[in-house]
């Protein structure tokens, strides 16, 4: 499903700085993968590139074997194929929720007002607020509007969901129901990379988890092996220093 080879990206402002230095990874259709690391490990840049938000300097990346990187590649189809959401929720404040999550579907899918309406009434009862359509997103929790911002990523019918620290900047008793909704959508088979720090998430849902350090993957394991019995002392450290 996406595959990353030899991926390099520096930015030289404010000052230089190697964020990714030679990232390769698989990700199968249905896997679930979690990325974990320090603070400026690379892991958003990382994943930005997944979905052609950065552009690295060197490298290949395949998504559904279209290379993404290409120039000859429509961007605009890519990101409504790799939904992506992030730690900030992003929502249009003037318009609904459901508004919110109809317009993608309109402008980008070209959906008749009817059929995205309905896609959207069935997303917002999945993610658990079908009730909230007609409210404005300052009317909502956090983790009410991180799931409209699922809901909107989700109704592109994307072929990859990229998670980007979805429930840092939630309160502690809204975290559950972001990642509730998560595990949902992995037990029903979509294809995820999520950078968390919720480390029993990564246990009970991914089927892989990435260990990220100074722009490099240390350390790539299954949650049962990484947790118990990390290979670098880098990542043990980091694991000591969080759990
Ligand atoms: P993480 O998500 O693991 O915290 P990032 O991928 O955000 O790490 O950042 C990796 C490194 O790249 C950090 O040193 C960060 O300061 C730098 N960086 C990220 N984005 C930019 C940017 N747009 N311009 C300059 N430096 C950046
Ligand atoms: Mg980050």
């Amino acid at each position: 499903m996406i595959d990353v080879q030899h991926i390099y990206k520096t930015f030289l402002v404010p000052h230089e700085v190697q964020a990714l230095v030679d990232v390769s990874l698989k990700i199968k259709p249905g896997e679930v993968v979690v990325v974990i690391g320090p603070s400026g490990s690379g892991k958003s840049t990382f994943i930005r590139c997944l979905n052609h938000l950065e552009v690295p300097d060197r490298g290949h990346i395949f998504i559904e074997g279209e290379d993404i990187l290409d120039p000859k590649t429509d961007i605009n189809k890519v990101r409504a194929e790799v939904g992506m959401v992030f730690q900030s929720f992003n929502l249009f404040p003037h318009k609904t929720v459901a508004d919110n999550v109809t317009l993608a579907q309109r402008v980008v899918r070209k959906r008749s007002a009817d059929e995205a309406t309905k896609k959207t009434m069935m997303l917002l009862d999945k993610v658990g607020i079908k009730d909230k359509a007609k409210v404005y997103p300052d009317q909502l929790s956090g983790g009410q509007q991180q799931r409209v911002a699922i809901a909107r990523a989700l109704s592109m019918d994307p072929k990859v969901m990229l998670f980007d620290e979805p429930t840092s900047a939630l309160d502690p008793e809204m975290v559950g129901e972001v990642l509730d909704v998560m595990k949902t959508l992995a037990k029903e088979g979509m294809t995820m990379v999520v950078v968390t720090h919720e480390m029993g998430f990564a246990k009970e849902v991914a089927d892989r988890v990435i260990f990220m350090d100074h722009g490099a993957v240390v350390e790539e394991n299954t949650p049962h092996e990484f947790f118990r019995n990390p290979d670098s002392d880098r990542t043990r450290l980091f694991l000591s220093q969080i759990l």
